[in-house]
């Protein structure tokens, strides 16, 4: 078996919060040793002065949509842009064409993956039978076959019972239900946040509220049923709130949000700007900052990308027929470590646990940690290198990013999954 000596680098661990300068030994696919100078013959040799170590980055929310929608990404160009980004575990939603509702489907992405794909990828079943929202999708069969979480994401599910019998029957089978939480009664498909920016463009706003009563809702099923909860994308200030409110009861829940709520606000879809529709849609500082208090406290447990890739036509269309969504594999690790993690004010192992150990956490997933015995899912960082963000060069398929041109700082260097290079710069 090969292994590799990476010597001298910075290991940032969050989880065991280990933040010190060190050797680590990569034997086949597995973590053996972690310590100063280790010395082993025969190994292969990185000098990685200068560099940070930390875990591969795990997104529990993010669309690589295959089947049926190869035009926008596949499973493989998908997890090359994720290993591109640093990310060596994607967790892809089920609203693919046709959704992902069956334990059929979920084999089908599992034996996809399989041959294709660079990183791990876990499949996530639809709540009902074709995202329709009237009937359950066969959760305990989905689950035997491999499926890490049950969602309807893309549409928020409008019937009570239909989500209170999904949560008693994921309850059993001790599977997470992943909440896209939208009234769609209250969006009707608005593009743009309710308020200045929908007065500004003159278009239908998207209020708030669609937001706080399907997570108020949500909760309080979660709540009588016992079933573990993640509520996904939250954008809106009252939404940290509730959660903050129910986690002190008890309920079992935990919530992400995504790199671009943090980073910009509804400002960002002037002048028709589709590449900053997202659903839910940016909101405003206000929200921002609740976002940022809910991650310090810990109402917001981690982060995910929501990583949705579109052609250029779909989005080259007006505001309101332009498809939502935005791709967020390639810059999630320099506005983490960069813009996110300054607001913050914390330092980068936090920010970082985020993205790793928390996110693995949130969906009991066996990730997200670098430790001895360990799987090698590492990410080799250079902190120091200027990022100037070119969605021209992304791997991903799409490039609809609202952060094209951004200057950002920090790159990834190199990016091993199991202990093999999936991604790298020609020095390493
Ligand atoms: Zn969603
Ligand atoms: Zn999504």
């Amino acid at each position: 078996m090969t292994q590799l000596l990476i010597q001298n680098v910075r290991l940032l661990e969050p989880a065991s919060m280990d933040d010190r300068v060190t050797d680590i030994l990569i034997d086949g696919e597995t973590i053996r040793d972690i310590g100063p100078s280790l010395n082993t013959k025969g190994a292969d040799l990185i000098d990685a002065n200068g560099l940070w170590a930390f875990p591969g980055v795990v997104d529990i929310h993010a669309h690589l949509r295959e089947p049926g929608q190869e035009s926008k990404e596949t499973i493989a160009t998908g997890t090359r842009s994720a290993a591109a980004g640093g990310i060596t575990t994607v967790v892809c939603m089920a609203n693919t064409a046709p959704p992902v509702d069956s334990p059929t489907a979920i084999e089908f992405v599992l034996e996809r993956a399989e041959r294709t794909a660079c990183v791990h990828v876990h499949p996530v079943g639809a709540l009902t039978k074709g995202m329709q929202g009237k009937e359950m999708a066969p959760i305990g069969a989905m689950a035997e076959a491999g499926a890490v979480a049950i969602s309807d994401d893309g549409c928020g599910v409008m019937d009570s019972y239909v989500m209170m019998r999904a949560m008693e029957y994921a309850a059993v089978f001790d599977m997470p239900i992943i909440s896209h939480c939208e009234d769609h009664n209250l969006t009707a498909n608005a593009p743009v946040n309710l308020g200045k920016m929908s007065t500004t463009l003159g278009v239908t706003g998207s209020p708030r509220e669609a937001e706080t009563i399907q997570t108020s809702r949500d909760l309080i099923l979660a709540r009588k049923t016992g079933a573990q909860l993640h509520i996904s994308h939250v954008s809106a200030a009252e939404t940290v709130d509730i959660i903050r409110f129910y986690k002190a009861k008890g309920v079992k829940v935990t919530a992400d949000t995504a790199p671009h709520y943090l980073t910009l606000t509804d400002e960002a879809t002037d002048h028709f700007n589709t590449n900053a529709k997202v659903n839910p849609p940016l909101r405003t500082l206000e929200d921002q900052e609740a976002l940022y208090e809910g991650l310090r406290d810990g109402s917001i447990d981690c982060i995910a990308t929501d990583h949705s890739p579109h052609t250029f036509s779909e989005k080259d269309q007006q505001m309101s027929a332009a498809p939502f969504g935005i791709i967020g594999f390639e810059t999630l690790l320099p506005l983490m470590l960069g813009p996110i993690q300054q607001r913050c004010g914390l330092d980068p192992i936090e920010a970082l646990g985020w993205i790793t150990y928390k996110s693995a956490r949130a969906i009991n997933l066996d990730a997200g940690e670098l430790k001895i015995g360990g799987r090698a899912d590492l990410v080799l960082w250079n902190p120091d290198a200027e990022n100037v963000i070119d969605a021209e060069t992304f791997y991903s398929k799409s490039r609809n990013t609202p952060f094209n041109g951004w200057k950002l700082k920090g790159r990834v260097k190199a990016t091993y999954v199991s202990g093999r290079r999936v991604h790298g710069d020609s020095e390493i």
